[in-house]
């Protein structure tokens, strides 16, 4: 019997939004995920703890999904593997090392115990085999360890999944791009790569860390206050050669902050951790009693996330019996990410107000290097892999069409995602257990088969991990978590005799968020007077018989009034109280 056979993608995340990756590959049926990441709440999802993507699609075929793949640590990759963990079903999970013992933290901390054997440890050079396909992880330069490259092969053809990468020829720690792998991989053949596009927009590389440690060495060096130094915590890479010259300078060294220290203890489980670091961690209450140029502090927070570390010291509280004073020096090791700008420039006003010496970006431009590569290393990676589509991932809409032109220039055929529709890159009819013969995918003697989207669609959409809740593509609580955010609440209560219908008092109101009710009494007094006068109008005898209609009237008369006293269109939540 004849069958429909394809090799498809379908992203569940991760496209046209940096954040929430998650893409699924379909080969006859058979899928595998690859990355279950988060992204971070903004001003328009106010209370949202991580967003995590729609997983509907996966729900819908638990049967037939192999495994999920994390190509690295970074949350927007693999924050989301706790909350969607039923979503796959059983299936293994792999990841590297590190990758491994996050995902095992993060299940703890949901209290969710994994089937035995359900978390792998994938290894560079030893492809993953489940289905039609095979999985191999190429290692690739990042700012954080262990990151990789999927090369996923199926019957129709390679696709290199590339995750987040730059070429760096001087790391002084953690992975170097594997371009020999990569190159022989392009010579069997490429038919997509799926890449990211976070620098499709910079001209330059992204440069390498060795001279940002280099040009740190040199500021640890010249400085004879407290040093307090901020990265990105989960960029061991950085972190740990950066505390050990510290240490070789003669200082101690003090980590702050929740995930620097776990991802410490990772590093320790796993080997990455310098011995020369082990007698010159202190705790952060033994700061206080060393002389200045005998402190190093590492501090959370390098984005001006409210409750950090750095954030509470630049706002002068005392954090672990801490407090910044004139001539400490603060080194903000990163760069802005868009929309916590803000932010960030609080922090370092707040730096400034005390007096503190602060490096960072917007001063100095070698104290950060982007762990994603800019045109060059793309063209570099397009050179080795040589693929006949390229399909532009992880990227703001902005940033995918720059790297949609990139390939275009570059004499690659790029192929813009559609979420919602699959994007089929081989397609034909063959025999049951047979594969799809190469000639009819129309691939075979040059003859391009044109990839397309399908016309139906799947479910795509976001998830809002909100406290113990799951906003599932509901917007309506977030909605009216803004509206009364930006425009205040009202609650207004009649009391009822219970017998008669007639209202025994006047209306009772409580504003929140929107004046103050002992200085602005009148206003008050004159929402409960129209709000009478309007019920006596429809209820002439006194009598509610109709509670719908009175509690439309009511809402009306308040929004009205506010919005003539105020401009303000509260949420109104009217109550009727039998006496
Ligand atoms: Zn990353
Ligand atoms: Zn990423």
């Amino acid at each position: 019997m004849k069958k429909a056979k394809h090799l498809a993608a379908l992203p569940l995340g991760g496209v046209g939004i940096i954040g929430t990756n998650m893409m699924v590959y379909d080969c006859d049926g058979d899928l595998i995920v690859v990355d279950a990441g988060v992204s971070f709440p903004n001003e328009n999802t106010p209370g949202v703890d991580v967003i995590v993507p729609d997983t509907r699609f996966l729900r819908d075929h638990a049967k037939n999904i192999k495994a999920v793949f994390i190509t690295h640590g970074h949350e927007d990759h693999i924050g989301a593997v706790g909350y969607l963990w039923d979503d796959f079903a059983g299936a293994p999970v792999y990841g590297s090392p590190i990758a491994n013992l996050i995902a095992q933290s993060k299940l703890q901390e949901l209290g969710i115990k994994p089937q035995k054997g359900q978390l792998r440890v994938a290894k560079a050079g030893e492809p993953v085999k489940l289905g039609k396909f095979s999985v191999e992880y190429v290692p690739v330069s990042h700012s954080v360890l262990e990151s990789f490259a999927l090369a996923i092969t199926t019957p129709y053809g390679t696709i290199v999944h590339t995750g987040d990468y730059k070429f760096d020829d001087h790391a002084p720690f953690g992975h170097v791009t594997d371009e020999k792998r990569l190159a022989e991989i392009g010579q069997q053949g490429v038919l997509a790569v799926f890449g990211d596009s976070t620098n499709a927009m910079k001209e330059t590389e992204a440069g390498s860390e060795g001279p940002v440690q280099a040009h740190i060495a040199d500021i640890i060096a010249n400085t004879k206050g407290r040093i307090f130094f901020a990265s990105f915590a989960s960029h061991m890479g950085r972190v740990l050669p950066v505390a050990e010259m510290a240490a070789k300078s003669g200082r101690k060294v003090a980590f702050l902050g929740r995930t620097v220290n776990k991802m410490l203890g990772y590093a320790k489980e796993l080997g990455y951790y310098p011995d020369s670091l082990k007698n010159m961690v202190i705790e952060a209450e033994e700061v206080s009693g060393l002389p200045a140029d005998k402190v190093f502090v590492f501090a959370s927070g390098t984005q001006g996330e409210g409750g950090s570390s750095l954030t509470r010291l630049s706002q002068g509280m005392d954090v672990r019996g801490i407090k910044l004073k004139s001539d400490d020096t603060v080194v903000l090791s990163s760069r802005m990410i868009p929309g916590n700008e803000r932010a960030i420039l609080n922090v370092i006003n707040g730096l400034s107000t005390l007096d503190v010496n602060v490096i960072s970006e917007l001063t100095d431009r070698k104290i950060h290097v982007s762990g994603h590569g800019g045109r060059p290393e793309m063209a570099r990676l397009y050179s080795l892999l040589k693929p006949t589509y390229v399909v532009p991932v992880h990227g703001e809409p902005m940033q995918m069409k720059a790297h949609a032109e990139l390939a275009r220039e570059l004499g690659y055929q790029p192929l813009r995602l559609q979420p919602t529709r699959k994007l089929v890159l081989a397609e034909g009819v063959a025999d049951e257990g047979e594969e799809l013969p190469l000639e009819e995918a129309g691939r075979a003697k040059g003859k391009a088969f044109k990839p397309f989207h399908t016309q139906h669609t799947y479910p795509h959409g976001f998830n809002y991990i909100d406290g113990l809740n799951i906003l599932e593509n509901d917007p309506l609580i977030l909605r009216e978590r803004r509206k009364i955010a930006y425009e205040g609440l009202v609650s207004a209560a009649l009391a009822i005799n219970t017998r008669s219908g007639e209202w025994v008092s006047d209306i009772a109101l409580t504003t929140r968020g929107l004046l103050d009710e002992v200085i602005q009494a009148d206003i008050m007094k004159g929402a409960v007077a129209k709000v009478m006068q309007v019920l006596e109008t429809i209820f002439p005898d006194g009598r509610i018989d109709d509670r719908t209609r009175a509690a439309e009237a009511i809402q009306q008369a308040l929004r009205k009034h506010f919005k003539h006293e105020r401009g303000k269109l509260p949420t109104t939540v009217v109550q009727f109280v039998e006496v």
